[in-house]
């Protein structure tokens, strides 16, 4: 059966690959349809769409926008098959690169005010023109000897509960959804339980988030886990909802996760892409 993987980082945000790379690593590894989704930019779709016409390979654009719902809760919003020349999705990724860069230099002067001796540069140097994430940070203190690794970064500094944890996700999930429906993407709801296993409080997401565009919920994500994904199936079907699924590989950043299998022999089924694509035809949208 053919291998897909629907959600992947590259340098374009906090993956260790470059666009073509991740390209030629999902050419290497048999994958037939991979999409691109750095967080809050398609800054690295030029470089993959290129890369993937010499090789026989799918690259659908995308991008995973963070968000943040009304009572307080991190959700991340997938747009699979975002146009290039979308001029409000593209000054929304604007507006959300503005904020990221105001929070970097927050997160900068809490780690100093503790009294690591850290620059923005530094950060900047690690991101090597990528859209600067916690990630970037994590490297730099894992270098600096500060912590042992890019976990102990989170838990100490970077995660929500860590010293220099600073807030972002400007947008809501609605708007998100809004705009990436808009521009004509279609519009997963990404690992829906990733920071919990909340069905009650998912459910009641849903339906408002449909009415903005939302189209199908990432029922497979990073490593095997019959037990969500039996839920978020059954919820994804009573909805009459779409289903998507994708390791969300970041490379060397996150080194326990294989593009196409994940962290735990993740296997996406190739009639995902198939059904994504029947979805888009009948609504007279390219695939
Ligand atoms: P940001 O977009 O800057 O808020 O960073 C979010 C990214 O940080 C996520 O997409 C993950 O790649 C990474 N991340 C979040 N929490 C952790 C963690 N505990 N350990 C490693 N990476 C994490
Ligand atoms: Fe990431
Ligand atoms: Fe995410
Ligand atoms: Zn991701």
């Amino acid at each position: 059966m053919k291998k897909i993987d629907l959600h992947t980082h590259s340098t374009a945000s906090d993956g260790k690959d470059s666009p073509a790379q991740l390209v030629r690593q999902a050419k290497e590894a048999d994958i037939a349809v991979i999409a691109l989704t750095d967080h809050d930019t398609n800054a690295g779709i030029p470089e993959a769409c290129e890369e993937a016409r010499s090789h026989d390979i799918i690259v659908i654009p995308g991008c995973e926008i963070s968000t943040r719902s009304n009572d307080n809760r991190s959700m991340h919003i997938l747009g699979l098959w975002i146009p290039l020349d979308n001029e409000p999705l593209n000054n929304f990724f604007q507006y959300l690169n503005v904020i990221r860069e105001r929070r970097n230099q927050r997160i900068i002067t809490k780690l100093q005010s503790l009294g690591i001796k850290i620059d923005l540069g530094e950060v900047i140097a690690e991101a090597d023109g990528g859209t600067i994430g916690r990630p970037h940070f994590a490297n730099v203190l894992v270098k600096k000897g500060v912590v042992k690794d890019m976990s102990e970064a989170f838990s100490f500094y970077l995660g929500h509960t860590g010293k220099a944890y600073v807030p972002k996700e400007p947008a809501s999930p609605a708007t998100a959804c809004d705009l990436l429906a808009a521009a004509g993407s279609t519009v997963i709801l990404a690992h829906p339980f990733l920071e919990h296993s909340d069905v009650s409080w998912l459910e009641k997401q849903i339906p408002s988030l449909m009415q903005h565009g939302l189209h199908g919920l990432e029922v497979w994500h990073t490593r095997k886990d019959p037990e969500n994904e039996a839920i978020l199936l059954e919820l994804a079907k009573r909805h009459d909802m779409l289903v998507s699924g994708g390791t969300d590989y970041h490379g060397a950043n996150k080194p326990e996760i294989s593009l196409g299998t994940g962290a735990d022999d993740l296997d996406v089924p190739y009639s995902v892409y198939e059904n994504l694509c029947i979805a888009r035809k009948k609504r007279g949208l390219p695939c």
